[in-house]
């Protein structure tokens, strides 16, 4: 039984982030390990309440993940057993424990009334690095199934499904268009954020269990729709939502130095990615364009990761100076109990650590223009003071007279968001359409209007979080697993789309 007045000798405790100045030096990680004695003290303050939120499909982790569980056995010391507890419903911790925004922390009982939650994500990813450290031992099937599958991307959507289907028995092989496997983990997201030997350790793990994967391989273009269901009893796709938004109409859209957000992020990752090349690999579009932040004034346009990852880049790129521009008013800090009571996701400000390492964050503003320097490249931004208000279910953005200034800009990131999958070849090949959305919509039991064709992840929900994408995995593998005769059924969460953190 956990211990029933832990939270009340300890209070919440984080690691220490690495110095500012010396982790914008460097491309690592920012938080480093906890250490035993930290994690035991605060996963001793997990009370035994009587309903854990906190595990809740449905207010807490889409995953279920048996978050009391776990804690105590952490706090007993019973590491191994803490593991196994962690894999049974979740098969990259050290993802989500890096990466989760952790609405498991917003439900915890311990956050009523504005207290302080455990440090659920903290907990998760010493007890995933633990596993790591032991060595994390494939798991392959006894028996063969005879029957295969084609996961079509490989970001933690496409990874999850492929994991639970091979230990299940049947083949699986993953397709992805890009080079390296891991998705938005592998070429989206900073290493300053996700070291990339995370991605590497778990796929030695799905290669001992049999998956195989096949890189640079794009479906639809490379291999068709019905090349593919020739050669496997069922198809997963997992390919993301990576459809850009943009904003074509805004004036100077196309000079030189105004990019989408992610055209920045992939080619920044692409130079980590290549450390220890000589010469060194240059950030470049994949036209060759250079796209760099140093020595620049930089204008990131979003207020969400994206934006934030772009911020971290920059500043470790060499930026002189960054302006990160929020449409909203700055949110407050706390949680607004009237709008977004207990355990609901809040709506508040995020602190993410790169806002710590330098810029400056504009609410409440609107770009107007993007200025030309005369040579048709951007040297300023013109933004205006903006109200934002809902007018019959739609955003109406209305500028404050005179509130127009210049912010100086030699390069402009667009990380507005996402409008959905991308439209591609194999949609139509498979004879899919996008929603309104821009996703990919399935029925229950996660197949598409293709018979045998199953959908997870970004793709199916829109742009979303690693937790979703992996909930989503497991839920269509169970699903595939049915469909292809079983035996049994895989475990899976039950209700995953009905979290208020659901896009
Ligand atoms: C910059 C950035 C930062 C983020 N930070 C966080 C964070 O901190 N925490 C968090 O929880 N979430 C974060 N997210 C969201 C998270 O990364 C996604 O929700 C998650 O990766 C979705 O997983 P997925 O498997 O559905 O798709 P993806 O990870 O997008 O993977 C889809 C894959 O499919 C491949 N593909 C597409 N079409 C084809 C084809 N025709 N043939 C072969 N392969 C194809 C693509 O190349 C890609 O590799 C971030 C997103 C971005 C963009
Ligand atoms: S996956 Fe996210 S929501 Fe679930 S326990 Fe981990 S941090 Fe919390």
């Amino acid at each position: 039984m956990p211990d029933p007045n832990g939270f009340l000798r300890h209070g919440r405790r984080l690691p220490a982030r690495r110095p500012v100045p010396v982790r914008i030096s460097d491309w690592r990680e920012v938080y480093p390990p906890a250490g035993a004695e930290l994690i035991r003290e605060q996963a001793t303050r997990c009370m035994d309440c009587g309903i854990p939120f906190c595990h809740s499909e449905t207010a807490g982790c889409p995953l279920a993940n048996r978050i009391p569980d776990w804690n105590d056995l952490v706090r007993t010391g019973n590491w191994d057993a803490a593991v196994e507890t962690l894999h049974a419903t979740n098969n990259f911790p050290e993802f989500t424990g890096r990466l989760c925004p952790a609405p498991c922390e917003a439900a915890c009982v311990l956050g009523i009334a504005g207290g302080d939650p455990v440090t659920i994500k903290q907990v998760e990813v010493e007890i995933a690095d633990a596993a790591v450290a032991r060595g994390l031992p494939p798991r392959p099937a006894s028996a063969s199934s005879g029957r295969s599958v084609a996961v079509v991307g490989s970001g933690p959507a496409g990874l999850a499904a492929a994991q639970q289907l091979a230990r299940a028995g049947h083949a699986v092989t993953v397709y992805e268009r890009d080079d390296a496997i891991g998705g938005l983990l592998r070429y989206g997201i900073p290493d300053f954020k996700l070291e990339k030997r995370h991605i590497d350790a778990r796929l030695a793990q799905l290669l001992a269990e049999g998956v195989v994967f096949r890189t640079g391989v794009n479906i639809g273009v490379d291999v068709t729709a019905e090349q593919l269901r020739e050669q496997h009893d069922a198809v997963l796709l997992a390919c993301g939502a990576l459809q850009g938004r943009d904003t074509p109409t805004t004036p100077g859209r196309q000079l030189r130095g105004v990019h989408q957000a992610m055209a920045h992020l992939v080619a920044a990752n692409r130079v980590v990615a290549a450390a220890g090349e000589d010469p060194p690999a240059p950030a470049t579009l994949p036209d060759g364009t250079p796209i760099d932040a140093a020595g620049k004034h930089v204008v990131i346009i979003g207020g969400g990761d994206t934006a934030a990852d772009c911020l971290g880049v920059a500043h470790r790129q060499g930026a002189v100076g960054v302006h990160q521009l929020d449409l909203y008013p700055r949110p407050s800090q706390a949680r607004d109990e009237a709008r977004d009571p207990w355990p609901t996701w809040p709506w508040i400000l995020r602190e993410y650590p790169a806002h710590e390492e330098g810029g400056e964050r504009v609410f409440a503003v609107a770009v107007q223009e993007f200025v030309d320097d005369g040579t048709g490249a951007v040297r300023a931004v013109r933004v205006a003071e903006v109200t934002v208000e809902k007018r019959d279910g739609r955003r109406v953005v209305t500028p404050v007279p005179g509130t127009e200034r210049e912010l100086p800009a030699d390069l402009v990131l667009l990380a507005v968001g996402f409008d959905g999958t991308e439209e591609q070849p194999l949609l139509a090949q498979f004879g899919l359409t996008r929603n309104a959305r821009g996703a990919i919509d399935s029925r229950a039991d996660w197949q598409t209007g293709a018979d045998g064709v199953f959908v997870a992840g970004d793709m199916h929900r829109g742009a979303s979080l690693i937790v979703w994408a992996i909930a989503e995995g497991r839920a269509a593998a169970a699903a595939i697993h049915t469909y292809l005769g079983g035996p049994g059924t895989l475990p899976a969460p039950v209700h995953p789309t009905s979290h208020p953190l659901a896009v």
